[in-house]
């Protein structure tokens, strides 16, 4: 495969962007989701084309991934590797198939390795029960308990084990070493540790010149920032869930300080895997930064009324629907998101626990 001349072309191929420089961008569908799709970037390299993060497992974004390739001048059997900018299945799901096809190597942050390591060895009924006890320590009611601790008691799940994303995922073959260039012959592509919407999940920094450097674009190479920075939404930082460790992490204050770090770089444009390609991620950082820290005020300021349960804090924090419309797998995500944002108060030392309480209410200082 040829290096590509410096212009932007769209229309290569179905929904595919030739970025230039060797870059291009694959829009690959993720079923129900309304996220729409992956941005899955193929980048040139003198041993051959290589992925960075590969899509949902399922049959209609393999075949778009494959003819998009082909519309890029590749196949799917010629790829060299592949770089997986965070564990979830929306960029790592297609990887095991790729290998298959192609004999490519994966690479992944240990962090996140680690966490597909544990999905894959999860056995269901444990996970229920760790589970179960997370959510009644959050302050959540018997009725929203009480289908988790029966799924346990008769070991439903274990059927079910094969259709639970990430049971199948891919064990990378490498870990992604932060700060090191990767070994790209031919490239200049650093990894950036940007932990917060998963634990090991890594930015690529491409520090060649923009192809539009020549004409006067501000800024330093480009950025394939994952889910990290998106154009126009904010990513889901929750708690990193570990049944086996038992350390109080700060998921968000990891999150905020990876944005600091992703602005100091001052990328020329940023390659996110959701939605399009942007510039000034400076200005894009600045704006998380802003709707993170007005968040966390409204929060501090619903503490003050009254102390409350992280379940409790959950029901009381805007979602784009209401509480009672939510589904009863993201009232999960919703708690692990608030008690996320428990943690920074407590740890900025804005909100505490209340000495005493079961579950554990927290009060605004
Ligand atoms: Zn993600
Ligand atoms: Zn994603």
């Amino acid at each position: 495969m040829s290096m590509a001349g410096a212009a932007k072309k769209e229309g290569t191929g179905p929904g595919v962007t030739d970025h230039g420089g060797g870059v291009w961008s694959i829009p690959v569908p993720i079923p129900d989701n309304p996220l729409g799709h992956t941005l899955v970037h193929l980048l040139d390299t003198d041993r051959g084309p290589v992925l960075i993060d590969t899509g949902w497992d399922d049959p209609t974004a393999w075949d778009t991934l494959t003819a998009g390739l082909a519309a890029c001048g590749t196949s799917v059997s010629a790829i060299h590797g592949v770089l997986i900018t965070h564990h979830h299945p929306d960029h790592h799901g297609l990887s095991a198939r790729v290998r298959e096809a192609s004999g490519a190597w994966i690479a992944m942050h240990a962090a996140d390795a680690e966490v597909v390591r544990r999905t894959r060895e999860a056995e269901p009924t444990r996970w229920l029960g760790y589970l179960a006890v997370k959510l009644a320590a959050a302050g959540a009611p018997e009725e929203h308990l009480a289908p988790l601790r029966a799924a346990r008691a008769s070991g439903r799940a274990s059927g079910q084990t094969d259709a639970l994303p990430g049971t199948r995922a891919a064990q990378p073959d490498r870990h992604i070493t932060p700060g090191e260039l990767l070994d790209l012959p031919g490239r200049r592509l650093r990894a950036v540790w940007t932990p917060g919407h998963t634990p090991g999940h890594v930015c690529l920094h491409l520090e060649e010149a923009h192809p539009a450097a020549g004409e006067g674009m501000p800024g330093h190479g480009r950025l394939f920032s994952g889910d990290h920075l998106l154009p126009e939404i904010s990513p889901h930082i929750g708690l990193y869930e570990d049944p086996d460790d038992a350390t109080v992490t700060d998921p968000l204050g990891d999150y905020l300080d990876s944005l600091e770090r992703v602005a100091a770089l001052d990328p020329a444009e940023v390659l996110p895997a959701h939605q399009h390609a942007f510039t000034d991620a400076p200005g894009r950082v600045r704006a998380l930064l802003r709707h993170h820290e007005e968040r966390l005020a409204g929060l501090r300021a619903l503490l003050l009324g009254a102390p409350l349960t992280p379940w409790q804090l959950a029901e009381a924090m805007e979602w784009n629907r209401p509480w009672a419309d939510i589904p009863y797998g993201s009232r999960n995500i919703a708690v692990s998101e608030a008690e996320a944002h428990l943690r920074r108060l407590v740890k900025q030392g804005r909100a505490e626990p209340v000495p005493g309480t079961d579950p554990v209410a927290y009060q605004a200082v």
